[in-house]
Formats: C-alpha cells, sequence, structure tokens
C-alpha cells in the first residue's frame, strides 16, 4: 500500500506485503552493486521531514487501519538519527493500530549509526531491519562491488541484534558464478553461522539486461550456475550452518528453483533430504531458458 508521486519502482520485501510503504528516501544511496538493477533509473535523495510529514497525514486519512509500515526506498537507515525518530513517533501518533515499523538497512547504514543511536530507534518502533548479506566471500562482495566486506557485514547484523532489533537476512545463491561457488558457498554459511539473524532468506540469482553483471555474462567473464549448481550451493551452505539460536530459513521467493523452508538447525535434515531428492533432475526440469544465465 502507497500513496506516492514520486515515480520509479518501489520494493519490499515479501513479508511487507500487507504494510503501508513510505519512501523515506528515492533509491539507493550506494547502487553501485553489479547485480542489482533496483534503483538504477532513480537518482538518490533524501526526502525533507516536509514532505514525510504530508505523506503520513495524507496515508493515515485514507487507511487509517494499517498495522504495518516500512521505510521506504533501498536503504531508509542512512537518513539522519533524530529523523527517522520524528518519522515513527508521527507514523505511531498517525496510525492508531501500528504496532510494527520496519527498514531495509545496509551495512554500511548500520554500520554508522552508535549502539546508542540503533536503541533509540528500536525504542522508537523499528522493530525489524532487512540486511542484504549477499555473500560471506570477501572476493564475491568485491567483484560486485557490494561496498561491504564480510566481517563488516558481521559487525552490522550484531549491532541490530544486540540493539533488540529483529534481522532479517538476504544471501543471494549464485552470485559467485561457477568460479566461487564453493567459497561463497562456505563462507556464506559461516558468515551467517556467526551472525545468526532472527530470518535468513536464500534467494537466487537472476541477472536483470540493465544489471552491469549481465555485461558478464555476455562477455564470457562471468559464468552462471545451472539449476543443478544452485540447488548443489544452497545444499552446501546448509551443511556449513551452525547457528546455536533458532532461524528462520527460507529459499522460496519467486527466484528459487525449489521451494526449502524451515527453522535452523531443527529442520536442517529434512531441507537437506528435499534438496537430495531434487538435485539430480534439477538440470532436466529447469534448463536455462537463454543465454543471460536465467531461468
Ligand atoms: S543490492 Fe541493495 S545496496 Fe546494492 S545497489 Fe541494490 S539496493 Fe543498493
Amino acid at each position: 500500500m502507497i500513496i506516492d508521486n514520486a515515480g520509479g519502482l518501489v520494493f519490499r520485501p515479501p513479508s511487507e506485503a500487507r504494510s503501508f510503504i513510505l519512501r523515506v528516501t528515492i533509491g539507493c544511496s550506494h547502487n553501485r552493486c553489479t547485480f542489482c538493477s533496483m534503483y538504477k533509473d532513480s537518482k538518490f535523495r533524501m526526502r525533507s521531514l516536509e514532505e514525510i510529514d504530508g505523506i503520513i497525514d495524507r496515508g493515515a486519512l485514507a487507511m487509517p487501519f494499517i498495522r504495518r509500515l516500512f521505510l521506504a526506498d533501498g536503504d531508509a537507515l542512512v537518513l539522519p538519527t533524530d529523523h527517522l525518530i520524528h518519522i515513527m513517533e508521527k507514523c505511531y501518533a498517525s496510525f492508531p493500530h501500528l504496532n510494527r515499523i520496519g527498514a531495509y538497512a545496509t551495512p554500511a547504514d548500520l554500520i554508522r549509526k552508535t549502539p546508542a543511536e540503533l536503541e533509540r530507534l528500536r525504542n522508537a518502533g523499528l522493530a525489524i531491519v532487512y540486511m542484504g548479506i549477499e555473500s560471506g566471500d570477501d572476493e564475491v562482495l568485491q567483484h560486485v562491488c557490494k561496498g561491504t566486506t564480510a566481517a563488516l557485514t558481521l559487525e552490522a547484523g550484531k549491532k541490530a541484534l544486540a540493539a533488540g532489533m529483529k534481522l532479517s537476512a538476504m544471501i543471494l545463491l549464485g552470485l559467485g558464478g561457477k568460479s566461487r561457488t564453493k567459497e561463497h558457498a562456505r563462507h556464506t554459511a559461516e558468515l551467517v553461522s556467526a551472525l545468526n539473524p532472527t530470518m535468513l532468506s536464500a534467494l537466487s540469482l537472476i541477472i536483470p539486461q540493465n544489471a552491469p553483471l549481465y555485461e558478464e555474462v555476455q562477455n564470457g567473464t562471468f559464468l552462471p550456475l545451472t539449476a543443478r549448481g544452485f540447488l548443489q550451493e544452497l545444499d552446501s551452505m546448509l551443511r556449513h550452518m551452525t547457528m546455536k539460536n533458532p532461524c528462520i530459513f527460507r529459499s522460496n521467493h519467486v527466484s528459487n528453483l525449489l521451494p526449502v523452508g524451515g527453522t535452523l538447525p531443527k529442520d536442517r535434515e529434512e531441507m537437506l533430504a528435499d534438496l537430495e531428492a531434487y538435485i539430480p533432475q534439477a538440470d532436466d526440469i529447469r534448463p536455462l531458458l537463454n543465454d543471460t544465465g536465467n531461468f
């Protein structure tokens, strides 16, 4: 649900489907990841508090029943902490049934905030942040210009958890291509095990034609995984994951070849059994559709 006239495409996590989407920024301040085209057509800007207040007022009139609200676009936490707190206080005052606010947060956003600022944000109602880890392998992160390292990502996620926020993390199967799949699987599993996020989603790499990585596929410098390769990589990641506390794991996004899900570590063997039954036939069932490396 959105009331806006800022233009550009709007994205939100699947679990925020019923939320009011409040775009406190337009685009992504980083906007350099070579696999991502989400905000390539949006010029990044932070919206003024006046502009945001007006949207909240109109939203509260049109949809007073809202219970959840999501701060967009790509990295809402890039805003100054005082602005975010002003926005959230106004949201809770304007939507009488509101009980949760969420936002995307990049590792850089979380690193920039002090523990005290993150606690203030949590106390003001920021209950969940969604952080794109993508990979725990520094070589992969550097190759796709993610603008962070595995160590910084771990530190960022731990800060969000320490502040009492739920942390929903995303990893991207296939991001290392054929040449780096083993390292991508192992290092990503190590990172998420050390972090132990509340929720973890494993999406599969889909390369849009306007993403810089598409060019690498075309000139043969990036070799995408086959269907079987994606599932073998997921299998390897799951085997290397050693979370101690329950983590809700999902690999059932529209990009995924086989829906897999459960709570780690409890359901790991069941998920591996599902994968093992499917992997031998995966390339026959889901051959590549074209030379872009996409299904
Ligand atoms: S993946 Fe996230 S941080 Fe990277 S460009 Fe896309 S929205 Fe920005």
